[in-house]
């Protein structure tokens, strides 16, 4: 069975946490682009610094840069049966980039899942991630820039993959392991 799947969402609707228990279960990796700008800020990389002049403000990090990475970490070996995206695409153009990568290695999306959630938890939700991990970019105004830049460049994403009837959309409220059970639900008959 392979599962190319890519997971949608604000900021805040649990992708992280629901990403890691997905790829578990589906045994395939769970390819966060955040994730891989932080450790390369932490790591102090070229990459990292990069990185850092837009991500410390909310502001999406350079196509070039982005696609770039996603290129590289979706040629390694682990990605044989298939991967899980979290956080990329986020623009349209990212859209385009991924079904490049895809089609050059004679491969197709299986699936778009999207966990919707309500802007209010959103907000509640990251205001509480600050105080608990203290990341750089959960401040309130920072916050608020990047539910701005979800709303305009990544929201219309969704209306893509429903075009190509390629999304399924799961609500992300409610307990961590009945969105893990909709998730996996909605994944179940997309992954091949
Ligand atoms: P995340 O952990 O997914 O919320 O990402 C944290 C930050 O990393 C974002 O606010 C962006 O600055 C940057 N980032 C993550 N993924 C992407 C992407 N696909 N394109 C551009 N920037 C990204």
């Amino acid at each position: 069975m392979s599962a190319r799947l890519v997971l949608l969402g604000p900021p805040g609707a649990g992708k992280g946490t629901q990403a890691a228990r997905l790829a578990e279960r589906l045994g395939v990796p769970a390819i966060s682009t955040g994730d891989i700008f932080r450790t390369n800020i932490k790591g102090g990389t070229e990459l990292g610094r990069k990185a850092q002049e837009y991500s410390s403000r909310g502001a999406l990090v350079p196509d070039e840069i982005t696609n770039a990475m996603v290129r590289d970490r979706l040629a390694q070996d682990d990605t044989a049966q298939g991967f899980l995206l979290d956080g990329y695409p986020r623009n349209v153009a990212q859209v385009a980039e991924l079904d490049a990568i895809l089609a050059d290695a004679g491969l197709t999306l299986d699936l778009a899942v999207e966990i919707t959630a309500d802007p209010e938890v959103v907000i509640e939700r990251l205001l509480k991630r600050a105080q608990i991990e203290g990341r750089e970019d959960d401040t309130a105004d920072v916050i608020r820039h990047r539910l701005d830049v979800y709303a305009e460049q990544t929201a219309p994403i969704s209306g893509v993959y429903a075009e190509r009837g390629l999304l399924a959309q799961v609500d992300g409220i409610g307990d961590v392991d009945e969105v893990t059970d909709r998730l996996l639900s909605a994944i179940g008959s997309a992954a091949r």
